[in-house]
């Protein structure tokens, strides 16, 4: 019997992580997608995009045999992390308090996606630099005209995804009218290998921790703000949109790390609460293309690669007499993804309302639950966990 056939859709780390997984499960895989030949690593120069990576999905890469690949040099472990509410309200979590060394890792999207385009090269996996446009009764369509035999579609394409579209998987979208901000940023003092976090009026501020370059200390900033703040923001002509973002920073950390200065461009994302269906018969979505949720936890594609372990044991475990694309298989991988995204979409959007609400009450109600929170050591075990993925 010949082997079947998966096809990936998308070239971002959840489609390259699923292709390689796939791979090594020994699975006949294509992926399609563009190829974007990446910068080399500069000193000093770092990716505009980085993602804090959970234990869980540090985990998942190491596995992979991806994660040793990286230049340690260039990752940042989170050992402690402050969070901060908008009167007095504040929590303190360190790894030792759960027995951990790390509670998550700072890790730049170019480099994550240089491994995983190094290890999908190394595994001879067929790369085509094309884009999904068609799905024909399994047959996958590209934009050059070339045709792709798929027993499994993988949907790894992204938040719009057309894979998606054309599987008439339904999505349920909110728009959060909020973007996220995000640049690198000199720092007067050292982040001490510590993750801070504001919540307040003007949105949520996070500052992660980097590593020094030749300038002094770094940080980087994600900052979720509402469009109107945004906008006015990324409407100003350098140099007074770094001025003014440098006064509303100083503002928002109380100046926690002393002076902090714009490093990097400046750059913009809207931001979204999206769960899509996740499967139709012979199609499964992964990543953002499956779901999105608001950015203040740092867990999107931590998601995204749980989606793909998760459909990498469903297909490991499935009865041989069953096909990759068969409805029941990809049921058990629905099934298995529904709790945690459901969970971390209440989590996220819950936390995002209850600082965005306005009035006395939920500001006394959001303050006085930090304060309690920091007294109790098993709710920060748990959150903890929850920061690590485990
Ligand atoms: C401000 C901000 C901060 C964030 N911080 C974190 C964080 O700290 N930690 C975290 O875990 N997550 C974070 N996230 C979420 C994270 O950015 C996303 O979840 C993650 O990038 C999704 O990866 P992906 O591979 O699914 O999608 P993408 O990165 O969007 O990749 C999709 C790929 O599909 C390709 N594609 C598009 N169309 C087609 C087509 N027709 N055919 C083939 N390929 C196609 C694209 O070229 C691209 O390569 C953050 C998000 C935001 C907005």
């Amino acid at each position: 019997m010949s082997k079947e056939s998966i096809v990936v859709c998308g070239s971002g780390i959840v489609g390259l992580a699923c292709a390689l997984g796939l791979t090594r499960g020994g699975h006949d895989v294509a992926l399609i997608g563009p190829r974007q030949a990446l910068p080399p690593p500069a000193a000093d120069v770092y990716c505009p995009r980085v993602y804090a990576i959970s234990a869980a999905s540090q985990q998942f890469l190491a596995g992979l045999g991806v994660w040793s690949m990286l230049d340690a040099g260039r990752l940042t472990p989170i050992e402690a992390m402050e969070i901060y509410g908008d009167a007095h309200g504040r929590v303190n979590l360190q790894a030792w308090q759960a027995a951990q060394t790390t509670l998550a890792w700072i890790v730049e999207s170019s480099e994550l996606e240089r491994v995983l385009q190094q290890a999908v090269q190394v595994y001879g996996i067929r790369w085509h630099d094309d884009k999904f446009r068609e799905l024909q009764a399994g047959t996958v369509l590209g934009e050059s005209g070339q045709r792709f035999a798929a027993d499994l579609l993988i949907g790894a394409d992204g938040a719009k995804s057309p894979v998606r579209t054309a599987a008439g998987i339904h999505l349920d979208s909110k728009p959060y009218h909020a973007i996220g901000l995000v640049a690198h940023l000199n720092a007067e003092l050292s982040h001490q290998q510590t993750a801070l976090q504001w919540f307040n009026a003007e949105g949520v501020l996070a500052l992660l921790p980097m590593p020094d370059t030749a300038e002094g200390h770094q940080v980087s900033m994600v900052w979720s703000m509402p469009q109107r703040l945004a906008q006015e923001l990324q409407k100003l002509p350098e140099p007074e949109r770094h001025a003014a973002l440098e006064a509303r920073l100083q503002a928002a950390s109380g100046n926690r790390l002393g002076r902090l200065r714009v490093r990097s461009a400046l750059l913009g994302f809207p931001l979204f609460l999206e769960q899509s269906g996740m499967i139709a018969p012979g199609v499964a979505l992964a990543g953002d293309a499956a779901h999105r949720v608001h950015p203040l936890a740092g867990q999107g594609l931590n998601l995204g690669l749980a989606d793909v372990q998760t459909l990498l044991r469903v297909l490991a475990e499935k009865e041989a007499y069953r096909q990759v694309g068969d409805m029941r298989v990809l049921q058990r991988y629905r099934r298995a993804r529904a709790e945690p995204v459901l969970a971390m979409s209440l989590a996220t959007d819950g936390l995002h309302r209850l600082f965005a609400a306005r009035s006395a009450s939920a500001a006394w109600m959001r303050n006085a639950g930090m304060q309690c929170v920091d007294r109790l050591p098993f709710i920060k075990r748990l959150l903890i966990g929850g920061a690590s993925g485990q």
